[in-house]
């Protein structure tokens, strides 16, 4: 801690006061920093400690803050960007939720334990169910909650599924503003609260570290501002709504053994939250759940990069003409399964998450346009021509025999050949090996096409381990007084086991923020 430290009075909203002298601060603790009795010394002080500190102002963080402050708490958000929001900035806002009025008025069967049942079968039985059961309890509420605010599903919606894996009913929606129309609600709902001081808003701060006591319970926040300026805040409670680490390659590996290859995601999700809930007892779960997002061009061969374009595997939408292939060349998944999981599971089974898609001319013309636009860059068909003619653009290849593709795409030549020659035998006899039933051409004249697919994500699958009511927990399972944590914070493999389910991060991350903020103040009684 440095001197220009500074407790903030929850009485004092928007602004900060002169610091407590770091004598006061300690006086009575006789301990380190991180384990003073803060609270006491902000009392002696005439500071009371704040009833929350939310630390992430964004997809869970503004509701947990909202629904305690709306039940007569004092809430902190501390927020590192320099405006509250967080994903919601770029995030599609699909929610997923069972049993909402617009169901019903739409006579859809739908229940929360269907919406339970349905993620289990997808994802194998990997999910928390504890989490996921009061991540599809609490869905409906907040999903009816965001339209009586302004919410408007699109047309036709609630559907099964479109980019994930579809469910058995349809309970899948959004607005056409995306996350950001969930933002706007939460901020019109929000700004009462803030212009009466009940909730207090500190943008470009970071949390970095947390006050904890002997006993273990986390009684406040150290801040530090932009121009490195620091600050104690003391807090009965503290939520940990920091979100993920998918910005943060090294945390990525480390807790998904898996190459982190694409920047996709908001800038501030490095795993803050994580290190602060590891440095305060707590451990970290739900890794091996990881599982890639399928169909990414890379826009560079410096990793991480961006998207350039979509490769469109899903076949109900566009049925496959070519074959995909790993690094030994081989076909590693039956190209015509109508299924998101089944392409994403085997990509996470080839060697660093990679594999290529693989024609040859009279596919490329014949076939809809293999590759599309990515989340916010635009492609056409004519920019893939365009690529392949130009020779020099990342990750698409053009040569005129089979062996010299693999060679400049780098795929095991020989491996190739026999591939694509047991694929034109299987494609002539309509007997495949791996059962595919749609081969309407071979792949026999060059010139010949390779686009280098690599993975991609969204989320962090691990994150901090809590108990049902959102507690940190340690590795002894007790949980960490005080110490909080909902969103990607719970690593969304919880949520949504090994696999990727529609809207199963935005929905539980407002839905479990909402449960946590209403649940602070009977914490308190
Ligand atoms: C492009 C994109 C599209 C997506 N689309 C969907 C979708 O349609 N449906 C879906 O279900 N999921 C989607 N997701 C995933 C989803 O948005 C996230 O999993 C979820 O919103 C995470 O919410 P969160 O509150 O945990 O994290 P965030 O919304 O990231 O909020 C965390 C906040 O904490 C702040 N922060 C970080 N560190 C600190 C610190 N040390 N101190 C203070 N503040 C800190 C961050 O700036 C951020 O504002 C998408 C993700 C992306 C990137």
């Amino acid at each position: 801690m440095t001197d220009h430290e500074r407790d903030t009075d929850p009485r004092d909203a928007g602004t900060t006061r002169a610091a407590l002298s770091r004598r006061d601060f300690l006086k009575g603790a006789g301990a380190a920093a991180a384990t003073l009795g803060l609270a006491d010394s902000a009392a002696a002080s005439g500071a009371r400690p704040w009833d929350l500190i939310v630390v992430g102002g964004g997809n869970s963080g503004l509701p947990t803050a909202l629904f305690a402050a709306q039940r007569g708490a004092r809430v902190l958000i501390v927020e590192a960007a320099g405006a509250l929001g967080g994903t919601l900035f770029l995030s599609s806002g699909q929610l997923a939720a069972a049993g909402t009025r617009l169901q019903k008025q739409r006579g859809i069967d739908a229940s929360p334990q269907q919406h339970y049942d349905d993620i289990m079968r997808i994802s194998r039985n990997t999910a928390d169910p504890v989490l996921l059961r009061l991540a599809v309890d609490h869905a409906a509420p907040l999903f009816d909650w965001l339209v009586e605010r302004g919410l408007q599903p699109l047309d036709g919606q609630p559907i099964t599924g479109t980019t994930h894996e579809p469910y058995s009913r349809p309970r899948y929606a959004w607005d056409k503003g995306g996350g950001m129309k969930i933002r706007e609600i939460l901020m019109a709902e929000l700004q009462p609260l803030i212009d009466s001081g009940q909730l207090q808003v500190l943008t470009s701060t970071r949390v970095v570290e947390l006050l904890q006591r002997d006993d273990r319970s986390v009684v406040g926040v150290v801040t530090q501002d932009e121009r490195g300026g620091r600050a104690r805040h003391a807090g009965r409670n503290v939520a940990l709504t920091a979100g993920g680490y998918s910005d943060n390659p090294t945390m990525h590996e480390k807790y998904e053994k898996a190459p982190d290859y694409c920047r996709s995601t908001w800038p501030y999700s490095q795993g803050a939250g994580i290190s602060l809930g590891l440095a305060a007892g707590g451990w970290v779960r739900g890794g091996q759940n990881h599982t890639p997002l399928f169909g990414a061009v890379l826009a560079d061969d410096e990793l991480p990069s961006t998207i350039r374009a979509m490769v469109r595997h899903f076949p109900p939408n566009r049925p496959p003409y070519e074959i995909y292939v790993n690094a030994a060349g081989q076909r590693f998944l039956c190209e015509d399964v109508p299924s998101h999981d089944a392409y994403e599971q085997a990509l996470s089974r080839t060697a660093s998450e990679t594999c290529w898609v693989v024609f040859d001319d009279a596919i490329i013309k014949a076939a809809k346009p293999i590759a599309s636009s990515s989340l916010n860059v635009r492609w056409t068909h004519d920019d893939t021509l365009a690529a392949f003619a130009a020779g020099n653009v990342p990750n698409f290849y053009k040569a005129d025999t089979l062996k010299a593709l693999a060679t400049t795409a780098g795929i095991d030549a020989a491996g190739l050949a026999d591939t694509v020659a047991a694929y034109n035998r299987a494609q002539a006899s309509g007997q495949d090996p791996l059962g595919r039933r749609f081969m309407p051409m071979p792949i026999l004249q060059g010139p010949f096409y390779a686009i280098r697919l690599r993975s991609w994500n969204l989320y962090s699958y691990a994150g901090l381990a809590v108990d049902g009511r959102l507690n940190v927990i340690g590795y002894d399972g007790k949980p960490i007084p005080g110490l909080y944590a909902a969103g990607e914070m719970l690593g969304i493999g919880q949520l949504m086991g090994k696999t990727v389910c529609g809207g199963m991060a935005v929905t539980p991350a407002l839905a479990l923020g909402r449960v946590l903020g209403e649940q602070m103040i009977s914490l308190e009684a």
